[in-house]
């Protein structure tokens, strides 16, 4: 084994585009989740607020940059519903892991060719896209 292992390179940064395009607020595996809906209304109150360019911001540093997003006040990404191929896991944990994950249907996951990554799908329970 290697003395120091490389982490693997996050491939979905957080912009605007992710998260124009993300899907996960229609995904039928939180659907279902009480702990997800305000973070879902908050994400489409996002959205809708969203109209500029951005470049990309790694995951985590989104409240950081507000000047990049608009000058929204941003939330850190465990308050987010998504998208998870770039912030990493789920914070709730009432997501139903039995339904069908529909990333393979996101854009997002066209544009960053997640099929040839690793998680390649349930990111809200897998972690991040690598
Ligand atoms: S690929 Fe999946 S996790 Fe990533 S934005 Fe699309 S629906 Fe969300």
């Amino acid at each position: 084994m290697p003395l120091f292992e490389r982490k693997p390179k996050q491939k979905v940064l957080l912009n605007t585009d992710v998260m124009m395009k993300c899907m996960c607020g229609m995904c039928p595996v939180q659907a279902e989740s009480a702990c997800s809906q305000p973070k879902l209304k908050m994400m489409m109150d996002m959205r809708a607020s969203m109209g500029m360019k951005s470049e990309g911001i790694p995951a985590g540093s989104m409240s950081a940059m507000p000047s990049q997003m608009g000058e929204m006040k941003m939330p850190n990404p465990e308050q987010l519903p998504g998208p998870f191929c770039s912030i990493g896991k789920a914070a709730c944990n009432d997501l139903d892991r039995n339904k069908a994950c529909i990333c393979n249907t996101c854009q997002v996951y066209k544009d960053y060719n997640l099929m040839a990554g690793k998680p390649v799908e349930h990111y809200c329970f897998n972690g991040q896209a690598v």
